[in-house]
């Protein structure tokens, strides 16, 4: 299975990489062509079930970089200027692209990242329904009107794009989220610069082979790779006008901050620590087996992985039912078909999850599973790590307050509802919370008092579909504008207001100049 995955995708982006030797490079995109990059600064692409080297990863060169931004500039006179209706069907092409690929984009996530197939397909479908949601632009780019705003006066809204623009994304949803970017800002008559996860970039450019054959003008869309260097040419250039990040912490507070030091407009979702409330008239069995999945599935390398649970009062009986079902979990590759668990992204994501584990056991907490020796057979070699389960988890500890991602559920237990109201809104993060129950008056207090912007009543992971946005808030979020939804379109427009006057009396032989300030009525 895993040489067929490799031919596949070797296969289906083949235009985006080129042999060398026993391996390839990703190349960059820049007018609608893969283009191989002079850079001499390389990163190794892996395959996280074995750590083989699979391609390696340019880090772009300054002159690349601006090569790509020039084309995102010169295309940009001609695209603001087509039809809605054009930019509109060239997002219903590549919806159908996307569907009609949807299994080669997924083997592609799961050879880079790990992820098992239907975790990937997963996370190509939710991309594609903001696509969807692009093909109503021109419903969704509706500006406003009103006549008569005063006499013979009329005031219409237009929303306009905002010229180039740029995409910074994470390893965790190679597809979902570039996906989350450029179609919304190209159905709005942007252009934009993405530059995917250095760990993952295959599917993104499989993604722009798609969006050419749907019809996306050269320049439209290009892609640059690296890291830092690249991040910050992004929030120093000054034609790039806004940047859309989604990650961690740290890059996120940083882009915030150079991109509007630099004038640009800035959405950035980061990290997460998200809980979920147990109360004891849940629905055991339902709610059990939801707090499993959001807890391991993907392995906890999701900003939305429900990784704390809160038990509250008598509810706390069913945590040896939990662990049964944890330790149920099969860890293996990605491509088996009975696999729960795949591996993690990288050595150095294993060590980490590894080392806030240990951090548990030092602190006082107890690791009553521990998957920090897993070894797969045939796959020594791979990133795994195990489902762990760690209770008497104390919000002073250090892997209740940082984000672990990995497979691993920390366990807290209250007395009442509104000890967990508290511990949740004392926590920095507000990215998803959820709360199981059959009482309706529970759910809604919890909804009221909860300071967390994206909240699940028997939903472990509450994240809205695009009709809606992406709101996590707190220390999950900085901007004013979240992702898709309408916030997303008004994040990539500006408006313009125009305030006509056709005075009726202009058609009388007797009209005069009128030289007092105008008083509107
Ligand atoms: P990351 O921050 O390491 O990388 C994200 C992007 O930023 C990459 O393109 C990377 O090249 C770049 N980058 C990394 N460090 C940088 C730095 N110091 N300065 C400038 N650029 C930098 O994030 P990741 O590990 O790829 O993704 C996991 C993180 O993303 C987790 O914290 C997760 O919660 C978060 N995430 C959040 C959401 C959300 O919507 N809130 C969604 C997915 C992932």
């Amino acid at each position: 299975m895993l040489s067929r995955l490799a031919v596949l995708s070797t296969r289906s982006i083949a235009t985006s990489r080129v042999a060398l030797g026993s391996q390839e490079t990703v190349k960059l995109w820049i007018d609608n062509k893969p283009v191989e990059s002079k850079t001499n600064k390389w990163i190794d692409l892996t395959n996280p079930a074995t750590n083989e080297v699979i391609a390696r990863v340019p880090q772009a060169t300054q002159q690349e970089m601006q090569a790509a931004v020039e084309s995102c500039k010169r295309a940009f006179h001609s695209w603001k200027n087509t039809s809605i209706l054009t930019r509109q069907q060239t997002m219903f092409t590549l919806q159908a692209l996307i569907r009609r690929d949807l299994k080669k984009l997924a083997e592609n996530i799961t050879m880079e990242l790990g992820k098992t197939l239907p975790d990937s397909e997963g996370d190509v479908i939710r991309g594609l329904q903001v696509v969807e949601h692009a093909c109503s632009a021109a419903t969704l780019l509706l500006g406003e009107t009103m006549p008569n705003i005063s006499k013979d006066m009329d005031t219409y809204s237009l929303r306009l794009p905002i010229g180039v623009t740029a995409g910074i994304t994470p390893f965790n949803f190679p597809a979902m989220i570039p996906l989350w970017m450029f179609p919304l800002s190209l159905v709005a008559g942007n252009t934009m610069v993405l530059k995917p996860s250095e760990q993952d970039p295959g599917v993104c450019m499989m993604l722009m082979e798609l969006a050419k054959e749907a019809g996306v003008p050269d320049g439209v869309v290009n892609v640059v790779h690296g890291t830092h260097d690249s991040v910050n040419f992004i929030c120093d250039n000054p034609d790039i006008q806004a940047i859309s990040f989604v990650g961690s912490d740290q890059a996120g507070k940083h882009i915030y901050t150079r991109g509007s030091k630099n004038g640009k407009r800035v959405q950035s979702n980061m990290g997460a620590k998200n809980h979920g409330v147990i109360m004891p008239d849940a629905n055991k069995e339902t709610t059990l087996n939801q707090l499993t999945a959001a807890a391991f599935g993907a392995a906890g390398q999701r900003c939305m992985a429900l990784t704390t649970a809160v038990f509250v009062g008598e509810s706390r009986k069913w945590i040896p039912d939990i662990l049964e079902k944890a330790k149920k979990l099969r860890v293996d590759v990605g491509w088996k078909p009975d696999t729960d668990i795949g591996p993690l992204i990288s050595p150095a994501a294993k060590n980490r999850v590894l080392g806030l584990i240990k951090s548990a056991k030092k602190e006082g907490a107890n690791v009553i599973l521990d998957g920090s020796n897993c070894v797969v057979k045939g796959f020594e070699n791979g990133n795994f790590v195990g489902p762990t389960i760690i209770t008497g988890v104390k919000p002073s500890m250090t892997c209740y307050k940082e984000e672990i991602f990995g497979p691993v559920l920390c366990i807290v237990e209250v007395e009442t509802l509104d000890e967990a109201i508290d511990l949740i809104n004392r926590n920095p993060y507000g990215n998803g919370t959820a709360i199981f129950t059959t009482n309706g008056i529970t759910a809604r207090r919890f909804t009221n008092l909860i300071d967390v912007g994206q909240v699940g009543i028997n939903v472990p992971i509450p994240v809205p579909l695009p009709t809606f946005s992406f709101t996590g808030s707190r220390g999950s979020f900085i901007g004013d504008q979240n992702f898709y939804g309408k916030a997303g379109l008004n994040f990539y427009t500006q408006l313009k207001t125009v305030t006509q006057f056709w005075r009726s009396e202009d058609a009388s032989p007797e009209a005069k100049p009128q030289l007092a300030f105008p008083q509107l009525k």
